[in-house]
């Protein structure tokens, strides 16, 4: 583009030319140069001007505030003393050279050290003026020292003029060594806001819309949330920058929505046939709970559109999902259309089909098990039934979107607990037909509404919020080792009533050895304690060959064995309506999503159920939240929401791969209202212009380009 331009520039040329400033590489800002501009590319991820005005501070000191030494404790973050230079002293040979300065206050004396440009300081330093020292105190050797502390002498003009809030960078070792401290760091970010100018920022919200919800200008936000001068225009600031973030992947995700239902043509399932109406009839063991069936009306009026179904399928363990996916798959069927169900992992899938095959009972219904383990001539005879359409469902792991299955026409896609799937995985099923069929996607367990919001926000949401009736609620108990020999008085007990009992261990990728042995010593310790009489024992854990495996589930699905020692390979979806106890040893190790989970593996008979906790007798914060939680509720939402607040979003499986890492501000734990009006904003927008080509929205239109093209991992949403 010619800057050149002989007509007046058009406003898409201005933006243009405004956003050049901050595509400067960073080596042209002043203080810069080559060698810290290659500390901060590779330590911070700032190559432009763009993305150090992007590198907001983690958090703020209030330097109103001052501290006195003798209020100083270990682990203190940062502090803010007023005090005088007692003496100082260049001390130490060669690396070791450094400047000690005897800080002190009437409480009491810091050390002050300098290791670099020591010769300066000392220059300007002086002795007996009065400082206000701010730094981050470490204890050494009963002493307090603070590494290159800033210093400012007390009481200098215009300190009341600066802002009362202080920015704190993330810096790294690296970066220190280059003079890149978060002070380093922040005096950078001052020298680019010296010749930043408005024009120079884009704005990627419209007018109305920053009227509607009291939004400051990105230009104001930008430069408060490095320099408030007040709390309140941090607020604001930090308002503004979370809410474009959050905006902005909804936009994105409603408006996929919305033009896929518009661009992708779905198979139309307009008639409810046979396979339906004769299991309906003739085969449904029990009446439908009301959620069960208002789910149902919503997928059967999603198949009967003409576009294609995306729906996520929430439901608390136990609500009966399963069936709603069957019948689901009935319909298809009805059609003339294939249907398959992934699951994530073998024994679910055995499971789902054992599952299907007797909810099915004798109506005709052609459907077969594809996994891993699934013998080659087996496998070829599938292949060629699923391509010539004999096959209606076929039931399966990731197998099934391994290459060599194709289908004849399939029309309906279930994925089971969709978190351990990522999302190519997703789309390499989506592709499995010319037209992509409907997807149903069911999670484990219920998801926080942020992380639903923000991961599945493109999918339409269905939701079971209902128990099938006569459950009672599982009782939960949290004991410590010194109680083992009640619970084992407690587990006979229940044994004794017919019942049986899951014993679960935690097995941790990086303890794996370990975890195996605590394993195998608790399994021994049970043997001698019940073995010796009339209890069988099955164990399964993920050593053992699928044959064994299998062989230990099948036995006490027979009720061949009394107690089943597991890791959680058990956890998703077994079901063993007669089981009643679930024993979780080292519980303290297990997420509360886990807990939860495995917690759902019992109460689902008529017996009264129950789930004891095992842990340590010392127990982190955390984990007694955890613990706590888990005695006092068994709604999972509500788990789920407690879970995100104690684990923050980055660590929820399956975070990694979605846009919600780029989040800079935002917080999926914390900021659910902002996400809430981000998200009615975007779909307000979209409901008026699904193009965003009507005035101001261009806005909209040119920003989503723009993000798209900076963040590679937008375009894997979905
Ligand atoms: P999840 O949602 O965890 O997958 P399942 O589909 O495994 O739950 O259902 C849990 C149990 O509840 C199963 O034993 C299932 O047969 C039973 N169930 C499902 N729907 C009903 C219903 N409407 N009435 C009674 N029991 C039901
Ligand atoms: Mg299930």
């Amino acid at each position: 583009m010619s800057l050149y331009h002989r007509r007046s520039p058009s406003k898409g040329l201005l933006r243009g030319i405004a956003a050049f400033m901050l595509d400067t590489p960073i080596e042209y800002l002043k203080g810069v140069g080559p060698q810290r501009a290659e500390v901060l590319k590779s330590e911070a991820g700032i190559f432009v001007y763009r993305d150090l005005l992007t590198y907001y501070p983690f958090r703020y000191v209030d330097k109103t505030k001052f501290m006195t030494v003798s209020e100083i404790v270990d682990d203190q973050n940062y502090v803010q003393l007023r005090g005088v230079i007692e003496s100082m002293e260049i001390i130490g040979q060669k690396g070791g050279k450094r400047l000690v300065a005897l800080f002190r206050d009437a409480t009491g004396m810091v050390e002050l050290v300098w290791f670099q440009g020591y010769n300066w300081m000392a220059q300007q330093l002086q002795k007996g003026t009065e400082y206000i020292v701010f730094g981050k105190p470490a204890f050494f050797k009963g002493r307090v020292n603070l590494a290159h502390p800033e210093m400012e002498v007390a009481g200098a003009a215009g300190r009341s003029a600066s802002s009362a809030f202080q920015g704190i960078y993330n810096s790294t070792e690296k970066l220190k060594y280059r003079g890149l401290s978060s002070e380093g760091i922040r005096k950078l970010v001052q020298t680019l806001f010296l010749q930043l100018k408005e024009e120079h920022v884009r704005e990627t919200l419209s007018v109305s819309l920053k009227q509607d919800y009291r939004l400051i200008s990105r230009f104001e936000a930008l430069r408060w949330i490095h320099f408030p001068e007040q709390a309140e225009q941090l607020q604001k600031a930090e308002y503004r920058l979370k809410f474009d973030e959050l905006f902005y992947i909804q936009l994105r995700l409603l408006r996929l929505n919305k033009t896929r239902a518009k661009d992708e043509k779905g198979f139309v399932f307009p008639k409810v046939g046979h396979y339906f109406n004769s299991f309906f009839k003739d085969h449904l063991p029990y009446e439908l709970t009301g959620a069960q069936k208002r789910v149902l009306k919503e997928i059967r009026a999603d198949m009967g559109t003409g576009s294609q179904m995306n729906r996520l399928l929430q439901g608390d363990v136990g609500s009966g999902k399963t069936l709603v996916a069957l019948m689901s798959m009935l319909l298809a069927l009805d059609n003339g259309f294939q249907a398959c169900l992934m699951a994530p992992t073998e024994i679910l899938a055995q499971q789902h089909f054992d599952t299907f095959k007797n909810f099915l009972g004798n109506q005709e219904v052609s459907i077969a098990l594809l996994t891993g383990s699934t013998k080659t001539r087996a496998r070829r005879q599938l292949h060629e039934q699923l391509q010539n359409g004999e096959l209606k469902i076929l039931i399966g792991t990731h197998t099934l979107i391994e290459d060599p299955v194709k289908f004849f026409n399939l029309g309906l896609v279930v994925i089971d607990e969709q978190h351990r799937f990522g999302v190519a995985q997703r789309a390499k099923l989506r592709s499995k037909n010319v037209c992509p069929p409907h997807m149903l996607i069911m999670t484990a367990t219920p998801i926080p509404r942020t992380l639903a919001m923000t991961f599945y926000g493109d999918l339409d949401t269905s939701i079971i919020d209902e128990l099938p009736p006569g459950r009672k609620p599982i009782k939960t108990l949290h004991f410590t080792e010194a109680q083992r020999l009640r619970v084992f008085g407690f587990m006979k007990e229940q044994i004794a009533q017919g019942r049986q009992v899951y014993i679960v261990y935690p097995l941790i990728k990086e303890s794996e050895k370990l975890d195996y042995r605590n394993l195998q010593e608790g399994y021994d310790l049970l043997v001698s304690e019940f073995a010796p009489s009339e209890y069988q024992i099955s164990v399964v854990h993920g050593q053992l060959s699928n044959e064994t495996k299998e062989f230990e589930m099948q036995r006490f699905i027979r009720k061949e064995t009394q107690i089943m020692v597991a890791t959680t390979v058990i956890e998703v979806g077994v079901n063993v309506p007669n089981a009643s106890v679930m024993v979780i040893e080292s519980a303290e190790r297990f997420g509360l999503s886990q807990l939860h989970q495995l917690r759902g593996r019992v109460g689902r008979g008529a017996a009264q159920s129950y789930c004891v906790l095992m842990t340590g007798h010392k127990l982190s914060a955390d984990s007694r939240i955890r613990m706590e939680t888990m005695v006092r509720t068994s709604d999972g939402f509500e788990i789920s929401e407690v879970d995100l607040k104690l684990r923050g979003p980055g660590d929820i499986e399956g975070t990694q791969q979605s846009g919600v890492m780029d989040l800079k501000l935002a917080n999926l734990a914390k900021d659910g209202q902002i996400l809430q009006m981000a998200r009615n904003a975007a779909q307000a927008l979209l409901d008026e212009d699904v193009d965003l080509v009507k005035g101001e929205n261009v806005i909209f239109a040119e920003n989503l380009e723009n993000l798209s093209k900076n963040r590679p991992n937008w375009s894997k949403i979905g």
